[in-house]
C-alpha cells in the first residue's frame, strides 16, 4: 500500500503559515513566538451545509504560536481564534460575533529524524514547517456542530414560526379554545373538508 505522506510536500515559502526556523531550529531551547493575522484557508470554508458552523475563506485566523527547538525537531505549541459563519440551530439567524477558539500542538521532526512507527510524524522541509494543517484540524474540530446564536437563544414558536427572541413573551396559551374551533369550522366550509389542525401556513 503506497503511503500518502501530504505533510511531507513542499511548503510554499510565501504562504502565512509557512514559517522558516533556520535562524533557531538546531539550538536545542531557543525559541521564536509569533503572533499574526493570517487569512484562512480554502478548506475551512467549504462543505458548508445548513446549520453547520465554518470558517469563511480569507477570514481573519488569529495566531499565537511558540515555537520551541528541540533535539528532534521544532515543538509548534499554540492557539488559533477565528470567526465563524453559519446558521443558529435554534432560531436560523446568521451567527454573528461567533468565533472558535483552539488550541493546537505538533512536533515537526528535522528531515530523516527516525521518528519510530509514528505514521503520522511532520516533518521540516528544510528549515520551513507549514502551520495550516495543524491549525485546519484544531479548528475543525472546535467547530460547534450545533451552533447557537447566543447561549440562551430562544428560538422560534413550534406552533408558527415566531422568532422568540424579539418577543420572550410570544404565547398561544391566550387563545380561547372556541376560537379555534370556529377556524376550524370557517376552513371546512371554504375547502369543503374538515381540517385536522389550524392551518399552519408559515410552517413547512
Ligand atoms: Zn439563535
Ligand atoms: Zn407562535
Amino acid at each position: 500500500m503506497p503511503g500518502t505522506t501530504p505533510h511531507t510536500a513542499q511548503p510554499d515559502p510565501r504562504s502565512p503559515y509557512v514559517v522558516d526556523t533556520r535562524e533557531f531550529n538546531r539550538r536545542p531551547g531557543s525559541m521564536k513566538r509569533l503572533q499574526e493575522t493570517v487569512p484562512a484557508g480554502k478548506d475551512l470554508g467549504t462543505g458548508v451545509l445548513d446549520g453547520v458552523a465554518s470558517v469563511a475563506e480569507g477570514a481573519d485566523v488569529d495566531l499565537e504560536v511558540r515555537l520551541e527547538a528541540v533535539v528532534e525537531g521544532v515543538l509548534a505549541t499554540g492557539s488559533v481564534r477565528a470567526p465563524v459563519t453559519g446558521e443558529c440551530v435554534r432560531c436560523l439567524e446568521p451567527l454573528e460575533d461567533v468565533e472558535v477558539e483552539a488550541d493546537f500542538q505538533e512536533l515537526y521532526f528535522f528531515p530523516g529524524e527516525d521518528t519510530g512507527s509514528d505514521e503520522d510524524a511532520v516533518f521540516l522541509v528544510g528549515d520551513l514547517l507549514d502551520l495550516e494543517p495543524v491549525v485546519h484540524d484544531a479548528v475543525v474540530l472546535a467547530l460547534p456542530l450545533s451552533p447557537l446564536c447566543q447561549e440562551d437563544c430562544l428560538g422560534l414558536c413550534s406552533e408558527c414560526g415566531a422568532a422568540l427572541n424579539e418577543d420572550p413573551e410570544h404565547s398561544h396559551d391566550d387563545v380561547d379554545p372556541r376560537w379555534a374551533a370556529l377556524a376550524d369550522l370557517k376552513n371546512a366550509n371554504r375547502s369543503g373538508t374538515a381540517p385536522a389542525a389550524l392551518p399552519a401556513e408559515d410552517q413547512e
